[in-house]
């Protein structure tokens, strides 16, 4: 742990004149990874090493099938790695029971994918409350639907999207189906922020928009963002970028 701690504070020390101390959000040790497909197996990650701190806002970047997508799920408890830990904080997280795991999380991780999505069924206000209807048994979720639904409509009118509560996904374009993605991911609250290649659906001057509703939520809400994108230009608008390759981390701040 402690090489992975002093492999990684570049940023700490470079934006700030006196060197902070570390505060650890989310860390990887030692993950691996592999897929079966047929007889073989096909590493994915090899021993990925990151630590992100609280607050902070970093992108991974790395080539189309580098393994990005598989190490944010692995972070955030959608999938387990094969050997290796996750810690949240000082915790080790990876290892808990399944029911735990649920838990966790559906309080401390908030997840942005690439495609959104979101249920075409519902309108953006409901898709928006779906996370707070999984997160609750029927009866408490109708106790408190006038309180959820307030809430759901704050973080609407947060991503810049009040006007289109009642409108389905069919309705809506990219960039404002990427805003209904961020309510929905925030509506729980999260500690945490994955980003999946958020921008990579849309053009470019959408894609620098929702980047800015990222990096706004980031400095206002002190929100940890990781995002995943292959655009290193998108990259760079975080504080820190770090590159997978062949299964690893590079050490390196690339910007
Ligand atoms: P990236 O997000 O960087 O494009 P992924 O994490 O999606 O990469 O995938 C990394 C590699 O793992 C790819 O070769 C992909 O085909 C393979 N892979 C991803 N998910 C699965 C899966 N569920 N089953 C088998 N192979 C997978
Ligand atoms: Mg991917």
């Amino acid at each position: 742990m402690q090489a992975v701690l002093s492999a990684t504070p570049q940023w700490v020390e470079t934006r700030h004149k006196e060197p902070k101390p570390l505060n650890l959000h989310i860390a990887a040790f030692g993950v691996s990874k592999a897929y079966r497909k047929g007889e073989h197996q096909v590493p994915v990650l090899r021993g990925v090493d990151i630590a992100v701190q609280r607050g902070e806002f970093l992108s991974i970047i790395g080539q189309s099938g580098s393994g990005k997508s598989t190490l944010l799920h692995v972070l955030g408890l959608l999938d387990s790695p094969d050997a290796g830990e996750i810690h949240l904080g000082s915790q080790r997280i990876d290892d808990l029971a399944v029911k735990t795991r649920d838990e966790l999380r559906n309080r401390v991780f908030g997840f942005v994918f690439q495609f959104y999505h979101l249920l075409p069924e519902l309108n953006v206000l409901e898709n928006v409350l779906a996370p707070l209807m999984i997160r609750e048994s029927i009866w408490t979720y109708w106790k408190n639907r006038r309180t959820h639904a307030e809430r759901a409509k704050h973080f609407i009118n947060k991503v810049g999207l009040g006007h289109r509560l009642t409108h389905r996904p069919s309705e809506l374009s990219g960039g404002e189906l990427q805003r209904a993605a961020i309510a929905r991911a925030l509506v729980g609250q999260p500690q945490i922020l994955l980003a999946d290649e958020p921008t990579g659906n849309l053009d470019e001057r959408t894609g620098r928009e929702i980047l800015d509703l990222l990096a706004g939520l980031n400095s206002s809400e002190k929100l940890t963002i990781l995002m995943v994108t292959h655009d290193k230009s998108i990259a760079a608008e975080a504080h820190r970028t770090v590159r997978l390759t062949d299964g690893r981390i590079e050490g390196l701040d690339i910007r």
